[in-house]
């Protein structure tokens, strides 16, 4: 008993709920379905159920994934695909060549990878660059005092296009806590932006601070455990 349509929903208006709470357009927010470890059926029944942007964190078990997603899916619904876990520069080219996007890019050299190794058919590659905001929370990330120097050359690449930021904090339980980090995301974003560049999207919020990302102004929220279930063991 899988569920995940009751499961998107339950998500969606707890989105819209704290948007409104926070006083913003429920429509500025977008959900990104993590899907990481689960099977394409899985996949299926989300995007049955309305669901179109997807998260992958491993580079092989997302490009199998979204080639058995191509023949099951009905005329007319095409899925996006977001790439959000580490990546290593020798694995850049599936990446450049089947995704949409990936928020994970946290230093250069995997930004120039990916934007000589993006397919010239294809639209540029969307891309954030990961900040790590909270200092402790994950080795991923560039420190937040290289993000401006790092999203200035990222800008520049040609195949690429940068979008924002994103991060994913220490897990915290309460309210205050999980919004500093975010609120810190924020303000850096709004510092580049003030410096010119044309950043539209925040990537943060997980299932467990969506509504604190939300009040931080998330303009993305990435979600798995509470749309497809804990995750499996690959
Ligand atoms: C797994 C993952 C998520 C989703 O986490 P949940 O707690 O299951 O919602 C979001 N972002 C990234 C980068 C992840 O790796």
């Amino acid at each position: 008993m899988s569920a995940i349509p009751a499961k998107l929903q339950a998500v969606r208006l707890a989105m819209k709920a704290a948007a409104s709470r926070a006083g913003r357009d429920p429509d500025s927010v977008r959900l990104l379905a993590v899907s990481k470890t689960k099977p394409a059926a899985d996949v299926l029944e989300a995007a049955l159920a309305g669901q179109r942007d997807f998260g992958e964190n491993y580079v092989q078990e997302g490009v199998d994934k979204i080639a058995a997603l191509g023949p099951l899916l009905p005329p007319g619904c095409s899925l996006v695909w977001h790439f959000i876990g580490p990546l290593q520069s020798n694995k850049t080219r599936p990446v450049a060549e089947h995704f949409d996007w990936v928020h994970s890019i946290d230093r250069l050299k995997v930004a120039q990878r990916l934007s000589g190794q993006r397919p010239a058919h294809l639209a540029p590659l969307q891309v954030c660059v990961q900040v790590n905001v909270s200092g402790e929370a994950s080795k991923s990330g560039c420190a937040p005092a290289e993000v401006a120097d790092l999203c200035r050359a990222v800008a520049a690449l040609p195949r690429l296009r940068l979008r924002g930021l994103m991060t994913i904090p220490a897990p915290v339980d309460d309210f205050e806590s999980q919004r500093r980090p975010l609120r810190q995301l924020r303000l850096l974003q709004a510092d580049l932006v003030a410096q010119g560049l044309a950043l539209d999207t925040l990537s943060m919020g997980m299932s467990h601070d969506l509504e604190a990302a939300i009040f931080e102004g998330s303009t993305l929220v990435r979600v798995g455990t509470a749309i497809f279930g804990a995750r499996n063991t690959i």
